[in-house]
């Protein structure tokens, strides 16, 4: 494990964080033994949401006592000043503490969105007038679309930005991180299995571990997934290592899919997973999550290519800020059910 100055903030912050939003769907004792065990091996980094389902009572619960050993996260993801007031006072009382380390604006995709969370009477607000009350240290802000969080931190409001980084997602390298860096802002990298998609760990870990971030958060749910995202980080990442790793996300993040989620599909097709899946698909093969996967949505994903209002144009691709051929990607994914005689 490797400890690093979190940008302005001045904290020392652990190169593993704890994501903590699969605890409540876990046993209690389970979770209070992943969260001790994750502190007592030097993980200082805890981040949770106020939409995580009871995550926030969990670490509450579990690992309050010990406040003054992690750097406590958590979010919220109203965006204006009332709600999102009563939501960060109700984070408080549920975390059992009397301060928040980072409060960050959650899931600020659109423009839109961002518009409102900084207006007069928006979110932002609200967590401006805690920090000033003493109940929030630090503001930052969360979201799957690095060209516009690069844009968003330039007037230096925030001081951490949570963001996608992993093999299948390398965007945040682009303009994102050297951003952060310029402006000495906490740089957290989310989500480095991409939901489990990418796998063995121990590789998927290193290359964000490979990379200018100060936090990896890992979503963990027991002490076995915390020793194992640990001896992940146990040795730094050398030369050869980091270029094979940099080629290996060249390759699999060639789909250009951000997870923005703007696209929506009148037959519920998951098109992000499906775009990011399927470049995993052509170098790894289907590992265990992608397997199931597919095979919970075999019906869906075969039903794109009859789908009659899609034939002509489809539906979800003049939604994508990135122009992608989805339709195309997703009809092509349904070939995985004859390779593998699923059909
Ligand atoms: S083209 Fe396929 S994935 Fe896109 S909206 Fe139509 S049915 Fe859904
Ligand atoms: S396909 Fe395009 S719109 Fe849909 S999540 Fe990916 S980048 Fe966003």
């Amino acid at each position: 494990m490797r400890y690093s100055i979190f940008g302005k903030t001045g904290y020392r912050v652990s190169s593993l964080g704890f994501g903590a939003m699969n605890l409540p769907g876990v046993p209690l004792e389970q979770a209070r033994e992943a969260l001790n065990y994750a502190l007592d091996q030097g993980i200082n980094y805890i981040d949770t949401a106020a939409g995580y389902r009871n995550s926030e009572e969990i670490i509450g619960e579990c690992i309050s006592h010990r406040r003054s050993e992690y750097f406590l996260a958590t979010k919220t993801s109203k965006r204006d000043y009332k709600t999102a007031k009563e939501e960060i006072e109700r984070s408080l009382v549920r975390m059992k503490t009397d301060c928040i380390d980072l409060l960050q604006i959650h899931y600020v995709n659109k423009v839109e969105e961002y518009q409102a969370a900084m207006a007069e009477e928006g979110a932002y607000r609200a967590a401006l007038e805690m920090k000033e009350k003493g109940y929030i240290r630090h503001i930052g802000i969360t979201g799957h679309r690095p060209d516009l969080l690069a844009r968003w931190i330039k007037k230096e409001q925030f001081d951490q930005v949570l963001f996608h980084l992993n093999l299948a997602q390398p965007f945040a390298l682009d303009e994102l991180i050297p951003e952060l860096t310029r402006l000495n802002m906490g740089k957290t990298a989310m989500k480095p299995l991409s939901g489990g998609f990418i796998q063995p760990v121990a590789k998927a870990i290193r290359y964000p571990f490979s990379q200018d971030v100060h936090v990896i958060l890992s979503g963990m749910v027991s002490k076995a997934e915390v020793e194992e995202n640990i001896a992940a980080m146990r040795e730094e990442v050398g030369h050869a290592e980091r270029a094979e790793l940099e080629r290996l996300a060249a390759d699999l993040g060639g789909h250009n899919c951000r997870r923005c989620n703007y696209c929506s599909c009148p037959v519920e097709i998951a098109i992000p997973d499906i775009m990011i899946s399927s470049q995993i698909r052509k170098t790894f093969g289907l590992l265990p999550k992608g397997d199931g996967f597919y095979q919970n949505n075999k019906e869906k994903i075969l039903s794109c290519a009859d789908h009659e209002p899609c034939k002509e144009k489809p539906l979800c691709e003049p939604m994508c800020p990135y122009h992608l051929p989805m339709r195309e990607v997703v009809m092509g994914a349904a070939d995985y059910y004859k390779v593998s005689g699923m059909a």
